[in-house]
């Protein structure tokens, strides 16, 4: 399943150090091939990959996370993007409000309709149409379902013509208080010349508050394909997933927001008229992933960083006077919250600096060691270190002179740095950016 094949994917960060570009390459790569396989349509999946590699790369947030968890937050963010950030509401104007169904046969349009009059009966008095002139049998179908919530059904079974139904239906709601039309339509195998023109008819003379395309999850590429011709023709306002239930695969859901730029209302997973869910992005995002505990462990991750700390070490930065005991109680304050690697980018001025130095848990002992060689007067104040002073650090911190030059010279960047960033007013932002 995808949630295992991102694991994998993500396997190739555990123990990594940076968020580097070649293990971002190769895990990006592997996340492609599981939306890919969660039927995210190809272009869709590698446009979404592209973006997230970018971020990923340009990440210099401070997190107590691994990269792979960091990752995932990242992939997880950018998918809930994609599939418009929000959950959008069905438009309930005008009176009556008339709700067109759209869709191929077999899609789920009766069941849905059914299931919507459900949803909306509590606040609005609903009358179900049956426009579907071309099987007996979906009248009936409707009816059955309109019984059983509880909802008046509207139908004429001898009439061939679905538009004078509905305008009918619309006569009928008006002299009955109906606040709320549901008009279900007739659907074909595949997409087809007369049906279109049918639906398209609908749509121009009852000039619905909101059309609905209805679409089955489970048939991957083809519901990507359906959806983008019932728009060019319908210009519809939102989608319905149907048949959700078991392990359908969300990737639908991604691959038919990208290509028809419509909104996803709502997904209806099972027979039972219950079966609705009002569609939330963040929440088909884990789906799609498999991993909502793990975005919430990220999140909270982010939250674990000392703040009391980050505000005094702010306000040194602010001074200029950030020392090299600061630098020490910054490195501490890392190695407290897990795997050094992971977060070395994203100490402000400290990350910057070393940035592109190849730095792990070990390689920073001997920095540790250099600095607790100094006195407190050379951490304050590194500009007294002259070459008799860095021949004993080196001395008493079993390093070489040219080791403590390196460090120094590290270090009166990084100080620079945030001079300028002070100048800026950049140093704040980037500390609030932290948390
Ligand atoms: P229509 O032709 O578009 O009106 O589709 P129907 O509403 O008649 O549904 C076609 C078939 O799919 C029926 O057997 C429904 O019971 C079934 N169906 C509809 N929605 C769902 C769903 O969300 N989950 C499952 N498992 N079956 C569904
Ligand atoms: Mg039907």
């Amino acid at each position: 399943n995808l949630s295992g094949k991102l694991d994998k994917a993500f396997k190739n960060l555990k123990g990594q150090g940076q968020i580097s570009e070649i293990n971002v390459a190769t895990t990006v790569k592997e996340i492609r091939r599981a939306l890919i396989d969660a039927d995210v349509n190809f272009k869709v999946a590698k446009n979404v990959t592209d973006t997230i590699k970018e971020k990923a790369l340009g990440q210099d947030v401070l997190t107590a996370v691994s990269p792979g968890q960091l990752l995932t937050k990242i992939v997880s963010d950018e998918l809930t993007l994609l599939m418009g950030g929000s959950k959008e509401d069905i438009n309930l104007k005008g009176e009556p409000n008339i709700i067109l169904i759209s869709g191929l046969q077999g899609s789920g349009k009766t069941t849905f309709t059914g299931k919507l009059a459900n949803h909306l009966k509590s606040q609005r008095n609903i009358l179900l149409v049956a426009c579907d002139i071309y099987r007996p049998a979906a009248i009936d179908q409707l009816k059955v379902l309109g019984e059983q919530i509880g909802v008046d059904v509207y139908a004429e079974p001898e009439n061939k013509d679905a538009l004078k139904i509905a305008k009918n239906a619309i006569k009928y709601a008006k002299e009955n208080n109906k606040k709320t039309i549901i008009v279900d339509t007739a659907g074909r195998l595949a997409v087809d010349e007369q049906m279109m023109q049918e639906i398209e008819s609908l749509k121009k003379n009852l000039n619905p508050a909101e059309t609905l395309f209805v679409v089955d999850a489970m048939t991957g590429q083809d519901a990507v394909n359906t959806a983008k011709t019932f728009n060019e023709r319908l210009n519809f306002d939102g989608v319905v997933l149907t048949k959700m239930d078991g392990d359908t695969r969300g990737g639908a859901a991604l691959s038919i927001r990208t290509v028809v730029d419509k909104p996803i209302k709502f997904i209806s997973h099972g027979e039972k008229m219950e079966a609705l869910d009002i569609f939330h992005p963040e929440r088909m995002a884990s789906r799609i992933l498999g991993m909502g505990d793990v975005v919430s462990l990220v999140e909270k991750a982010q939250q674990n960083f000392d703040e009391e700390e980050a505000k005094r070490i702010q306000k040194k930065i602010r001074k200029n006077n950030f020392g090299f005991d600061d630098f020490l109680s910054q490195l501490e304050q890392i190695k407290k919250m897990g795997n050094l690697k992971d977060l070395m980018g994203m100490i402000p001025g400290v990350g910057k600096a070393i940035k592109d130095v190849d730095i792990d848990d070990d390689s920073l002992k001997p920095i540790e060691a250099i600095i607790k060689s100094m006195t407190i007067n050379e951490r304050e104040n590194p500009d007294v270190i002259n070459g008799s002073r860095k021949k004993r650090i080196a001395n008493g911190s079993g390093t070489s002179i040219q080791e403590v030059n390196q460090l120094l010279k590290q270090f009166d960047q990084m100080r620079k740095m945030m001079k300028t960033m002070n100048k800026m007013g950049g140093a704040k932002r980037m500390m609030s950016g932290m948390n």
